[in-house]
């Protein structure tokens, strides 16, 4: 493919999907998107400390051969004001795996979301959250190092669809009538409307990705996050399908939570993944007081968006949570947090949250050792109490370093592991 901008260094080959799995050669050309406010500052530290564990865990058999990609303010200033190329947009799909930095989202006048505009235009069906607990990380739990949780949160549906009429609108009236006079709803006059779409596909895709990340990893349990007790055809009926969906393609390696008990007295068979649903309040009670209990969670947009946050906010906050948006295939690893502005260029902020999201996309690629390196130094810098501005205010006795110095102490690691 003929980029305009975009230059795919040589020697890198690019991945492909062979047999409905990622084929990675040792010389891989995956994207970065640098971002916007603190991005620069993050994406620069963490490309150094990627190199790094790669370089300790291959002695150069395996090199990463990086293309820079273009979004927001520096794609602006390159495509003649263009925030979204289309360029870009090719090639995250061309490469298959990326990782970004944060966006900004200019205020006012019409202006999509540059993160929803690519899940959206990418179908990038799945937001995935690992939650766990690095010893030494400042938590308000008493023990924290029982959270250890991958979220599975759909990303094209429910309320966040966008299917919204604002009161007073022509179409607002138009649908109030209707739900008023022909299907015999009731509620108050004049109040916005929004519509809440869960399809079977949407919910059994996204379900289908969360087994088969527990299928894996050797996860013992996947739980499906609902409200059905109160929306039964939209979250209830997520539940029913998640059920159908692990019965249908996963009867050899699923069981419900009812057999484990009816049929294993609560003890499940070596190998077997157990299905279990929760609703969602109780699951946020669940995640502070049990959360040892649970190892995949697959929910919907709202609900997800909820928990991932509150879930990160018990090991360390969204300074250090990863996260990645998939397709099938196609996966774009990115900071959970964002442009931070008042940080730009200060080379202060907490370079984390990346760095772990180009963890994550190691593991995704089958670079499992580079992950490990880096998890690794993470802890021993942490245990030094060298970290940033961030965790320094929560810990007594910290050394605050810079975010490049952040860098410099975990490559100090990495090199002596
Ligand atoms: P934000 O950029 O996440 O920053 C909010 C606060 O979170 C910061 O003031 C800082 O808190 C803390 N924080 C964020 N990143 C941090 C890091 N790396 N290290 C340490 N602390 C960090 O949220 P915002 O100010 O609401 O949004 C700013 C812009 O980012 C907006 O344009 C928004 O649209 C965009 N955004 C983009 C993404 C994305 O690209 N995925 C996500 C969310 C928001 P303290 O000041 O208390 O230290």
């Amino acid at each position: 493919m003929e980029y305009r901008n975009i230059q795919i260094p040589e020697g890198g080959e690019k991945l492909s999907v062979k047999d409905g799995k990622l084929s990675v050669p040792d010389n891989p050309v995956l994207g970065f998107v640098e971002g916007d406010g603190i991005g620069p500052d993050i994406t620069s530290a963490c490309m150094r400390v990627w190199d790094a564990a790669v370089a300790r865990a291959y002695g150069g058999r395996r090199k990463v051969y990086w293309a820079e990609l273009y979004l927001g303010e520096k794609a602006a200033g390159i495509y003649d004001g263009d925030y979204f190329p289309a360029e870009t947009l090719a090639a995250v799909q061309d490469l298959i795996v990326s990782v970004k930095g944060p966006l900004t989202t200019p205020v006012g006048g019409g202006f999509r979301s540059l993160n929803v505009s690519l899940r959206q235009d990418l179908d990038l069906y799945a937001c995935v959250r690992p939650v766990r607990y690095y010893r030494g990380v400042p938590s308000p739990l008493k023990r924290p190092e029982e959270v250890d949780v991958v979220i599975f949160r759909e990303n094209t549906e429910d309320v966040y669809a966008g299917i919204e009429y604002q009161s007073g609108s022509e179409e607002n009236e138009k649908l109030a009538r209707f739900l008023k006079h022909e299907m015999g709803a009731d509620f108050f006059d004049g109040a916005g409307l929004g519509v809440k779409p869960i399809s079977a596909y949407g919910s059994k895709r996204l379900v289908r990705k969360a087994i088969q990340y527990a299928v894996d990893h050797q996860k013992p349990s996947v739980t499906l996050v609902h409200k059905g007790n109160i929306m039964k055809f939209t979250e209830g009926a997520f539940r029913n399908w998640g059920y159908e969906l692990a019965r249908e393609e996963f009867p050899e390696v699923t069981i419900t939570e009812d057999e484990l008990w009816e049929k294993y007295d609560g003890q499940a068979p070596a190998g077997k993944i157990v299905i279990k649903d929760r609703i969602a309040d109780i699951m946020f009670q669940l995640m502070q007081l049990r959360p040892a209990e649970f190892d995949v969670i697959a929910t919907m947009n709202l609900n997800g968006d909820y928990l991932s946050d509150a879930l990160a906010a018990e090991v360390g906050g969204i300074g250090i949570a990863p996260g990645a948006n998939m397709a099938d295939h196609v996966a774009v690893f990115e900071a959970t947090h964002g442009t931070a502005p008042k940080y730009a260029n200060q080379n202060k902020v907490n370079p984390s949250s990346l760095m772990f999201s180009g963890a994550m996309m190691f593991e995704y690629i089958g670079w499992t050792e580079v992950a490990g390196l880096i998890s690794a130094a993470f802890e021993k810098t942490i245990g030094d109490k060298v970290v940033t501005y961030d965790f320094a205010r929560l810990m007594d006795g910290a050394e605050k370093v810079s975010t490049s110095g952040f860098a410099d102490a975990l490559i100090r690691h990495i090199e002596s592991a």
